[in-house]
């Protein structure tokens, strides 16, 4: 069973990705801050986490850094959720960025393809890693 913590303070997105992601059959453990999600890294070892960026306190750039850095968690497989196409985001450690509002099937089959892929090393330049690309033929 694949476990995701969604990383996110908006409440009405929260429920849909929650709903989604349930739906499809993936155990989501949900948290409203950086500081929370932390937390739930240490406490539930998700497969995936999908982060957004604009949370109260530890935002989701901070709580990138926190897992990267984690004794045990530092590989695992890390999404943003942005409105916006920010270049910054490039450079931050995760294995892609999903842009809001996007489809649920792409986020489930985003999730999904990550824990299946595991947990995996990130680079401290930030390049997003190879994770989500298409498998070469
Ligand atoms: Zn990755």
């Amino acid at each position: 069973m694949t476990v995701l913590l969604l990383a996110e303070d908006d409440e009405d997105t929260a429920a849909i990705l929650v709903h989604v992601c349930r739906h499809a059959g993936l155990t989501v453990f949900t948290a409203a801050d950086g500081v929370t999600a932390l937390e739930m890294v240490d406490a539930s070892c998700p497969d995936v986490v999908l982060t957004d960026l604009v949370m109260p306190g530890m935002d989701g750039l901070g709580l990138i850094r926190a897992v990267r850095s984690h004794r045990t968690a530092a590989g695992t497989p890390m999404v943003i959720l942005s409105a916006t196409d920010d270049p910054v985001l490039a450079t931050t450690g995760v294995c892609g960025v999903l842009l809001k509002p996007c489809g649920n099937e792409q986020i489930v089959d985003t999730v999904e393809r990550l824990a299946i892929r595991g947990p995996h090393e990130h680079s401290r330049s930030g390049a997003h890693c190879a994770a989500l690309q298409p498998a070469r033929a």
